[in-house]
């Protein structure tokens, strides 16, 4: 098997070399560019598997290149990357093709875990549940304590039971923390397209979920609503 290739369209010189050093690192093979022309003909010419894209860039920026590669139905994943601040619209983002985003500064760790997940459903695999569980398959934050294998949630001393689409929907939003997320995008990922879902049964699902996570099921801190749009997870808890 041929190693998995991401190339890396990025204009900050630094940025752009940290990046490739740290993915080489984890034995990717990378290729660089610092516009959008370059960006986009490398993309077109190479056919990577993953393409970390920067939005402000020189030439031809990050939303036109996504644009042309999708008309080009190249299939690799493009993760945006999006400076703190910049506005822009996650919306238009994900209709134009886009696979995830991260906000700078992001870690190397995080992106790592974007890059993985973003692979993982290329090949349509369930997303890297392993990178955010202990070795007994379970998750920890504030009182709350997930258990993938038992299917359970530990709220303080209350246990409660979790369905598999609601265990799956948690771990979704475990694995795009601090993200938020239309509700589009979770039927696309959570629910396939023969379970015939409608966005009430994303609100459904986050109800029960409220229920079983929050300490306030009625003012959520780490399931938070974002209005119009969809939802946003955090461990720490938001509206404190
Ligand atoms: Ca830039």
């Amino acid at each position: 098997m041929s190693a998995t290739r991401i190339l890396v369209i990025e204009d900050e010189d630094s940025l752009r070399m940290a990046l490739c050093d740290a993915l080489r690192a984890q034995g990717f093979e990378l290729l660089e560019a610092a516009d959008g022309e370059a960006g986009l003909a490398l993309a077109l010419a190479e056919g990577p598997d993953v393409v970390l894209l920067d939005l402000m860039l020189p030439k031809r920026d990050g939303f036109s290149v996504l644009r042309a590669l999708r008309e080009d139905r190249l299939a690799a994943a493009v993760i945006i990357l999006s400076a703190r601040g910049e506005e822009w619209d996650r919306v238009q983002g994900f209709e134009y093709g886009a696979d995830d985003y991260v906000v700078k500064p992001f870690s190397m760790r995080e992106l790592l875990l974007r890059v993985r997940a973003a692979l993982a459903r290329a090949e349509g695999n369930a997303p890297g549940l392993g990178a955010l569980t202990d070795p007994r398959g379970k998750t920890r934050f504030g009182a709350v304590e997930i258990d993938f294998a038992a299917y359970t949630l530990t709220n303080g001393a209350a246990r409660h039971g979790l369905s598999r689409k609601e265990l799956e929907l948690l771990r979704y939003f475990l694995l795009h923390e601090g993200q938020t997320l239309d509700r589009l995008r979770l039927l696309s990922d959570v629910w396939g397209p023969d379970e015939n879902p409608t966005t009430r049964t994303i609100d459904n699902h986050v109800l029960k979920l409220r229920k079983k996570l929050e300490r306030d099921p009625e003012a959520p801190r780490h399931l938070v609503t974002v209005h119009g749009v969809g939802y946003r997870f955090t461990k720490s808890g938001e509206n404190a």
